[in-house]
């Protein structure tokens, strides 16, 4: 069982990799976008605080964030197939609130993986990015088309392009990046769980690599 991770800038392929470590080796992914969703969806109180926030294009709230991530880490079926969380940690305080949720429930981290990339190959990768209205898959017009245009191939729903994935947004979500969530790349580098990976590459050879060393 393996728990890790994943930490890089949007569009450096954090959702592929998840997808691949769930479908060849049923890792979890724990993502903190689909988690959102699914609250909302379920209209928990969760979900509908977050809501609040989402609606008034403001960020969820770090308590609000940590307590679904909680929720999920405690989990049955989650302890038991281990997993990868994608999308969090995004801050240094997140971070520190994670370490506190694991020593609660008795887990540890094996890697923290770095996905890097340059600027420009993430906006070439962002741009052209779909996302699935209803069940969150990605999708990229050129890299990862759907089966048939513009639609969902798990769920038959519409694709759109968000709104934060417009160029003008994707230089914003980066500067975010490099402000609030790369100074966690040092957190677990002091921790010495961080492996850092060329995410430039194919996806095939940059999951080799994550799950290089690791006991599956
Ligand atoms: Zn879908």
């Amino acid at each position: 069982m393996v728990r890790l991770i994943l930490i890089g800038p949007p569009g450096v392929g954090k959702g592929t990799q998840s997808e691949l470590l769930e479908s060849r080796h049923g890792i979890k992914p724990i993502s903190t976008g689909v988690i959102f969703r699914a609250e909302i969806d379920a209209q928990t109180d969760l979900g509908r605080l977050a809501k609040r926030y989402i609606d008034h294009g403001r960020l969820v709230p770090n308590g609000v964030t940590i307590e679904m991530i909680a929720k999920r880490l405690r989990l049955p079926e989650i302890r038991k197939s281990g997993f990868a969380l994608d999308g969090f940690p995004r801050n240094i305080d997140q971070a520190e609130a994670l370490d506190e949720i694991l020593i609660e429930n008795d887990l540890a981290i094996d890697r923290a993986i770095s996905l890097e990339a340059d600027t420009e190959v993430v906006v070439q990768r962002l741009t052209g990015r779909m996302g699935c209205t209803k069940c969150g898959a990605i999708y990229h017009r050129t890299n990862k088309p759907p089966q048939r245009d513009d639609l969902c191939d798990n769920c038959n729903s519409v694709l759109l392009v968000r709104s934060d994935d417009q160029p003008e947004a994707i230089r914003e979500r980066l500067r975010i990046f490099e402000e609030n969530t790369a100074p966690i790349i040092g957190y677990y580098e002091r921790k010495s769980i961080l492996k850092r990976i060329d995410a430039t590459r194919d996806a095939e050879e940059v999951f080799a690599e994550i799950l290089e060393g690791l006991t599956l």
